[in-house]
């Protein structure tokens, strides 16, 4: 039976921000009960969440509030572990509220939390719930529907998935042609199909020809990684296109993959292993960063840059110098970070199903938190907002146009800043 409460849960986060402000923390608590403000909790909603697999964690925060200030979703709206926790306890069942849906999985508050609550683990246990129970953002429900209809979140025909290789100056390869290669580069569906992620991937494959890299890439035959619907709560559909894309590693005997997403990164260290999965995965700028001498890049930019790391190849899998390297390297590039950077990195706002799902934030937050990442990069001074991440490119566009800031900042992949300096291809 759910207990009755005698504090709104408003007045509770309120308190919430005077210590996040820095009050003292035991004065604040010898005060409630001072004044005999007890709170009756709702234990078994917290038990609930506590009961699905990956949702435990959730039972052990004590509350020291360090994951607040941590959360960028905080930063631009009311949010945050604790937040979760003192809702829950108080009365809000988590399977049915919008704040299930509010996290990215940028895994800063797990930076800080000395309890370690996980939230890449407790949000996917809790989302899928929410979704057998049919409780999902129509936004979110779509994207499940074209991915396991198409094998990509927008919905594209699967025969245009290569249709992006015919804008580049040499050919690329397929491994249906090749039977094998060195390196299967695993384009994944942005790069694949969004106007500014074939910017990059164009980019990208002038680079690889240059470096005489052996790869291959499977065209028709890849689907969607498929992390971010994992993270949003879709295991199986993601186990669907994990079976497909192994099956095809496996045709093509791939022993080591290139992806241009850190999702997609994420997905192959992490989860493909225990589906059987054996092969070794790297991040393009991990592979390039040692090679930048070879290019030759005769253009001097003359640009300040500033740097975004993303969350799933910084703070998920510890990549913070293979992009910086990069930038370092080409000619007139001078590099300038943003407060916030490396593990500290702000995110973007689109990991963990957050990609398709700014409508729905937009009645939770004051600002989208691409659009706060902006701000910041143009308070640096910097001309150019560089990324590594497919998700990136089309959502900091969007931001510097939404907040005012066009002709202040450009927003480039790392590998198109290469192919600028390296002029027009022969
Ligand atoms: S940092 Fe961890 S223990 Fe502390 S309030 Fe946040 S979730 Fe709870
Ligand atoms: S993972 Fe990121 S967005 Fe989610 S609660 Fe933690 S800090 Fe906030």
């Amino acid at each position: 039976m759910a207990s009755q409460r005698n504090v709104e849960p408003e007045r509770i986060i309120e308190k919430e921000h005077v210590i996040q402000d820095g009050m003292d923390i035991s004065g604040h608590w010898n005060r409630m009960f001072e004044q005999r403000v007890i709170w009756d909790f709702t234990p078994e909603l917290l038990e609930k969440v506590g009961a699905v697999e990956g949702g435990e964690s959730l039972e052990g925060c004590y509350q020291c509030a360090q994951c607040i200030p941590a959360c960028p979703v905080n930063t631009v709206g009311d949010y945050g572990p604790r937040r979760i926790y003192r809702r829950v306890q108080t009365g809000m069942d988590l399977f049915e509220s919008p704040d299930l849906w509010q996290c990215t999985t940028c895994m800063n508050c797990l930076r800080v939390c000395p309890k370690e609550v996980d939230m890449m683990k407790i949000m996917p246990a809790v989302r899928q719930e929410a979704l057998l129970a049919g409780n999902v953002p129509p936004e979110l429900q779509e994207v499940f529907e074209n991915t396991l209809e198409y094998g990509n979140p927008m919905g594209e025909s699967p025969k245009k998935r290569a249709a992006w290789a015919k804008k580049a100056a040499d050919d690329v390869p397929l491994m249906k042609d090749k039977k094998t290669a060195d390196l299967l580069w695993f384009v994944e569906c942005y790069p694949s199909y969004h106007p500014r992620g074939v910017d990059a991937s164009v980019a990208l494959a002038r680079v690889l020809k240059v470096l005489d890299i052996d790869y291959g890439i499977l065209g028709q035959e890849e689907k969607c990684s498929c992390d971010s619907q994992r993270l949003a709560g879709e295991s199986g559909l993601f186990e669907e296109m994990a079976e497909h894309n192994l099956k095809m590693f496996k045709r093509y005997k791939v022993r080591k993959v290139m992806v241009t997403d850190p999702h997609a990164l994420n997905a192959f260290r992490k989860e493909y292993p225990a589906l059987g999965g054996k092969f070794e995965t790297i991040h393009y700028t991990t592979l390039l960063a040692p090679r930048m001498s070879e290019l030759a890049m005769k253009n001097d930019l003359g640009i300040k840059v500033t740097f975004h790391d993303p969350c799933y190849l910084g703070r998920h899998n510890g990549e913070y110098e293979a992009p910086r390297d990069m930038l370092k390297a080409i000619p007139g590039v001078d590099l300038i970070e943003m407060g916030r950077c490396r593990e500290q990195s702000y995110c973007c706002g689109g990991g963990g199903g957050g990609m398709w799902l700014d409508g729905f934030m937009s009645g939770h937050v004051s600002m989208r938190l691409s659009e706060e990442r902006v701000t910041e990069a143009v308070e640096t001074g910097a001309d150019v907002l560089a990324v590594c991440c497919p998700y990136e490119v089309s959502r900091f566009e969007d931001a510097v146009k939404s907040t005012g800031n066009e002709g202040k900042l450009v927003v480039k992949d790392i590998i198109e800043l290469v192919t600028e300096s390296m002029g027009s291809a022969q």
